[in-house]
């Protein structure tokens, strides 16, 4: 007999039918300085993370095997795959967005705007017409450690939204303390964005936003959640629109309505997670050293798109 996993916090009843009570919290593998962007690849069935301060991107895959995946990295942090099966990556050291080919070979995707470096591209999502959202706060030029210390050139931490055809790099949202994590609702109706800048001033609320997508651009938002234990980092949005974040505590997870349904508590402070495996239900998480993953019963939505 096993005992009990104790890993669960319910706040809503609505929680029960999004984990299996018996599942347990796994730690898959340890010894990064700052694991950050997890993204899951459904063909070869791999998944993908990068640890920033230690400039590599490693790779798991389901028999336990973990490899190198790049090094250097750039200082990579976010990743996610795009239409086409190809990993789209946020790197703190260029300071840019870049796309790897199926080549393998490196596409710089965007790296300035209105003629000015980007501060720190963190976080990024594609939506399903091709256009690439990414979030750019200063993480990676405050100092040395996630990337190279430098002055902001931007007069914002922006929110862009990257055209596919014509590559224009537009703003989305500009009145960010540090914009971090995003993803779309199901629908692409709602684009979610956390804010993280508590990190550096108390005065900062730790929330997620959520703005009507009007085309190109984006309606006025509205607070769709507080964190009440650290902050939002990265996060993703399920099936059925609810939303999973990272947290001091663990995993946070929100119904479309922002109701906080539970949680699901992790050793370390969490920095992002993503849906993954053969059947999508099983959650990876990265967690300042380590990797996690514990099964679940949702999927990202569009599986296995
Ligand atoms: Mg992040």
């Amino acid at each position: 007999m096993t005992e009990k996993p104790d890993c669960y916090e319910f706040h809503d009843p609505r929680f029960r039918g999004l984990i299996h009570p018996s599942a347990h919290l796994e730690k898959l593998a340890l010894g990064f300085q700052w694991a950050e962007g997890p993204v899951w690849f459904p063909g070869p069935q791999v998944l993908l993370f990068s640890d920033i301060p230690g400039q590599r991107m490693m790779r798991w895959t389901p028999d336990g095997t973990l490899s190198l995946f790049r090094y250097p990295s750039g200082f990579a942090n976010g990743n996610t795959r795009d239409r086409e099966g190809r990993l789209v990556t946020c790197e703190h050291g260029t300071r840019s967005v870049t796309r790897t080919e199926h080549d393998g070979s490196r596409t710089v995707l965007a790296a300035e705007y209105d003629g000015k470096r980007l501060n720190s591209p963190n976080d990024v999502v594609v939506k399903s017409d091709g256009s690439i959202w990414f979030t750019d706060p200063t993480y990676g030029i405050l100092g040395d450690y996630e990337g190279y210390k430098a002055e902001p050139e931007q007069a914002h931490h922006h929110v862009f939204r990257l055209d596919p055809d014509t590559g224009e790099l537009a703003p989305v949202v500009d009145d960010f303390v540090q914009p971090n994590g995003l993803a779309f609702s199901p629908d692409e109706s709602l684009l979610y964005v956390a804010e993280s800048g508590s990190s550096h001033d108390d005065s900062v609320p730790s929330v997620i936003r959520v703005f009507p997508v009007e085309g190109k651009r984006l309606g006025q938002g509205r607070v769709f959640a507080t964190i009440d234990n650290g902050l939002p980092d990265g996060f993703r949005v399920d099936r059925h629109g609810n939303v999973w974040t990272s947290a001091g505590d663990g995993v946070h997870v929100f119904a479309p309505d922002g109701t906080l349904l539970g949680k699901i508590r992790v050793p370390e402070t969490v920095s992002n997670l993503c849906f993954g495996g053969p059947r999508g239900n099983r959650l990876f998480i990265t967690a300042t050293t380590s990797l996690y993953a514990v099964y679940v019963d949702s999927a990202a939505a569009g599986w296995p798109g």
